[in-house]
């Protein structure tokens, strides 16, 4: 086994659900072509904000939409494509990987509540989990993290009156300018 330089091994990441986290969630449906995936205002600046300190940005992602056949991965591919090059070209960051669970066979070990996507990431990218942060808007996000031995989860509901009562997260908060703030000030005093 090749043994890492410290460095490498010591990677620190934000694991980011997608679909109402990062971009304005489609609700019960799928985010179908590049025009009707909006990004949430501040996340541009968030990557740029996190790169500076050395942290990376995932997207671990379930867009069973490709496995229904509701689109084809080709689409998928350019909705984040679409959105990587306009961060890019905005803000000079984009995200470091996308990880996508499409439910084609033989993804299993990535749907969520399992560790799969965070668990392939952390192994590509060199990261520690411990030291890393997840967040999202479902149970099964905060579920992947913890199965992923992720550090930290943050999780975010949409509306006072789904605030989770017996969530597992280690945080909540209301909104996803909210999340920005809260992540931010973790990130600090991890530092
Ligand atoms: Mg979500």
């Amino acid at each position: 086994m090749i043994e890492l330089p410290p460095l490498q091994r010591s990677r620190r990441s934000v694991f980011f659900d997608r679909d109402g986290v990062i971009n304005h969630s489609p609700g019960t449906g799928y985010v179908l072509s590049p025009d009707e995936f909006i990004l949430a205002e501040g996340i541009g600046s968030l990557l740029k904000w996190l790169h500076n300190r050395g942290w990376l940005a995932i997207i671990v992602t379930s867009q069973r939409c490709v496995g229904k056949e509701i689109i084809d991965l080709s689409m998928l591919g350019s909705i984040h494509r679409c959105m990587q090059e306009g961060l890019k070209d905005r803000y000079g960051s984009n995200f470091d990987a996308i990880y996508a669970f499409t439910d084609l066979p033989g993804t299993k070990s990535w749907s969520k509540p399992a560790a799969g996507m965070i668990v392939q990431a952390c192994k590509d990218h060199f990261i520690d989990p411990l030291e890393s942060i997840m967040i999202g808007d479902q149970d099964r996000d905060i579920e992947m993290a913890q199965n992923a031995n992720i550090g930290c989860t943050i999780r975010i509901f949409d509306r006072e009156e789904n605030r989770p009562k017996l969530t597992k997260a280690d945080e909540c908060v209301g909104s996803i300018d909210q999340m920005i703030d809260r992540l931010k000030s973790i990130i600090i005093q991890k530092t």
